[in-house]
């Protein structure tokens, strides 16, 4: 349990801190990366590469860190739609309010945070969620280690825009080369749950994924 305690967070984010401080970061072995779960650097390594904007740019909602369990690491990524509406609005307001939607519906049902890790708008945004230092909440029983991206729409009734495919590729390919996940390891709700998410039409982009050859590492 020491792990937990808040002498150990500060002095977590203070290596953090030095790390984020050397511009040659990038080229650090990947043993390096992979024994931490460097939440910051990893959002950092990201924003190089897609449009992020950070959780407090959207949520005024605060975690509920005794209703969240600890990651230790990552080894699959699961792909989900948000459902229900179709979505198609690019306007940064309107899309913080369908985030704070989903908040809202995740926290009335006592996840204490936004179940995904991820979320990527119609305009091919990327909007971080629930802190990487946690396991998401979204698909029953399989939780552990799995990383999950959710697209904003519903992709049974409507398709996903070209940007929000290839920003969902160019996330994916980052995570997989940030924590060493195969492509095999990606998955689509409805392989490993009950769900017909993440829709007929995104559906078969999750299975282009599943084949293809991770391009960006970090070293
Ligand atoms: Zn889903």
């Amino acid at each position: 349990m020491a792990d937990h305690t808040p002498s150990h967070l500060s002095r977590r984010r203070f290596l953090q801190g030095l790390l984020l401080g050397v511009p040659a970061f990038l080229a650090a072995p990947r043993s390096l990366f992979a024994s931490r779960r460097l939440n910051d650097l990893s959002l950092t390594f990201l924003s190089t590469v897609v449009p992020l904007s950070r959780r407090s740019a959207w949520a005024d909602y605060r975690a509920q860190s005794a209703k969240l369990k600890i990651a230790a690491s990552f080894s699959r990524i699961t792909v989900h739609h948000s459902g229900a509406l179709i979505l198609r609005d690019t306007a940064r307001g309107n899309v913080i309010d369908d985030l704070n939607s989903v908040l809202d519906a995740h926290t009335r049902i006592r996840y204490g945070d936004i179940g995904y890790h991820f979320v990527v708008d119609y305009a091919g945004r990327v909007w971080e969620g629930r802190s990487l230092s946690y396991e998401g909440a979204h698909v029953s029983g399989e939780n552990e280690g799995n990383i999950g991206v959710m697209l904003l729409g519903n992709f049974e009734k409507q398709k996903p825009s070209d940007r929000q495919v290839d920003t969902l590729a160019t996330v994916v390919d980052l995570l997989r080369g940030h924590f060493d996940i195969p492509a095999r390891r990606v998955y689509g709700h409805r392989d490993i749950g009950a769900s017909v998410c993440p829709g007929r039409f995104l559906y078969p982009h999750v299975v282009a994924l599943k084949s293809k050859k991770q391009r960006t590492t970090l070293a």
